[in-house]
């Protein structure tokens, strides 16, 4: 069954419309990630926060109208509500209600692919779920009933928080196994004369279509939000240096990533804190692309690889014009400092200027 969504949009000063309005576009992405239908949006300034429903009565009517016109069955509110206030307004406007943070660990959840994110997923839904344990049982007996409450673990949960923790403890140490195996891998790839190059950047920006273009695996990214958890690796090779770097792709920064989120998907980021070089892709026409290639930076730097050689790559450059290109590559080198590639991965445009950039790179580093 396709859940219909109603997307909430909480505005809190006049000023932030604008933040918001793109928040909420982000949100609508998501929840199609999710397998919704989105049915209708809805934009409310809040000045004043009702402790028992973070909306005021009157806004709740407003959306209980909504969602009983729309048909809508499901209610995805864009910021991040207590246990009490996700229960209280879900009983007040007669659906369920979900917020940011339960519909990324949604997503996670149904994407996960490895063990290893597997584990990450479930340890960051523990984290978010724990607090909740009391008074959600119905909840959580509904597995696998939709957006929401998908996910693994979720029966395990239905005991009690001692088990929980038991269940964090052991997740926790398997992921350890996890990260010494890839500390392993990693240091007999460098032992055999590989490098490596990971690809960041914004959700969306192209990293998935731009690691088949340049591996030829030829198969389109999807228009999805988070397609990649469980990291996933191509190479290159070079016959005339004789080298082959392996490229990995990794998950998607998004914005307002609730930090215990971030911290549980370090693992997923390791691979990018431990490769030789990055390759952070940038999307122009992603609706304020420079704000967000300083996000991903920050993010970078928090994971220690801030100082990393970077190849910056100007993608979707069918989309522009010349004119549009150049401007834009002369605008970003000034910011970075780095030299940047413009490239298509749709029509694989200058795919080949950027393998030999690639290996340029990483033969410099050694
Ligand atoms: P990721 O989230 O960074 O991995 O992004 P994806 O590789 O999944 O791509 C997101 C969307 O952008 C998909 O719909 C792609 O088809 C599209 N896309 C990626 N690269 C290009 C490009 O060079 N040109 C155009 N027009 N679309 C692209
Ligand atoms: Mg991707």
């Amino acid at each position: 069954m396709v859940q219909k969504a109603v997307l909430i949009g909480v505005n809190k000063t006049p000023e932030g419309r604008e933040k918001t309005v793109d928040s909420l576009e982000e949100l609508a992405l998501l929840s199609e990630t999710a397998g919704a239908t989105n049915v209708s949006m809805i934009l409310k300034t809040v000045k004043k926060i009702n402790p028992a429903y973070y909306l005021p009565k009157g806004m709740l009517e407003d959306i209980k109208g909504s969602i009983l016109n729309d048909g809508a069955d499901l209610a995805i509110i864009d910021i991040n509500l207590s246990p009490a206030q996700e229960r209280n307004m879900s009983e007040y406007i007669g659906v369920d209600v979900i917020d940011r943070t339960r519909l990324i660990l949604d997503i996670f959840a149904t994407h996960a692919r490895t063990a290893e994110s597997k584990y990450q997923v479930e340890l960051a839904m523990l984290n978010y779920i724990l607090p909740r344990l009391k008074g959600i049982g119905t909840m959580l007996s509904r597995t696998g009933a939709g957006i929401g409450t998908r996910g693994p673990g979720e029966t395990k949960l239905e005991t009690d928080r001692r088990k929980v923790r038991q269940r964090i403890a052991y997740i926790k140490d398997k992921l350890k196994l996890a990260e010494r195996t890839r500390m392993l891998h990693r240091s007999s790839r460098k032992k055999h004369g590989l490098s490596t190059a990971a690809l960041v950047g914004y959700t969306n920006s192209g990293k998935t279509t731009l690691l088949y273009a340049l591996t030829g695996k030829g198969e389109d990214g999807e228009n999805k939000l988070f397609a990649t958890l469980g990291t996933k690796m191509a190479s290159i090779y070079d016959k005339f240096s004789k080298r082959k770097v392996i490229i990995s792709d990794t998950v998607g920064f998004i914005r307002n990533l609730p930090p215990f989120l971030m911290e549980s998907f370090k693992a997923t980021l390791e691979e990018t804190a431990n490769s030789d070089i990055l390759i952070h892709v940038i999307d122009p026409l992603q609706k304020s692309a420079l704000q967000k290639f300083e996000e991903v930076i920050k993010i970078l730097v928090s994971i220690g690889a801030g100082e990393k050689k970077t190849v910056v790559v100007l993608n979707k450059i069918d989309l522009l014009t010349s004119v549009r290109v150049r401007f834009l590559k002369t605008k970003l080198e000034w910011l970075t400092g780095d030299d940047v590639i413009p490239v298509s991965a749709k029509t694989g445009d200058n795919i080949g200027m950027l393998k030999e950039k690639i290996f340029n790179d990483v033969l410099n580093i050694k």
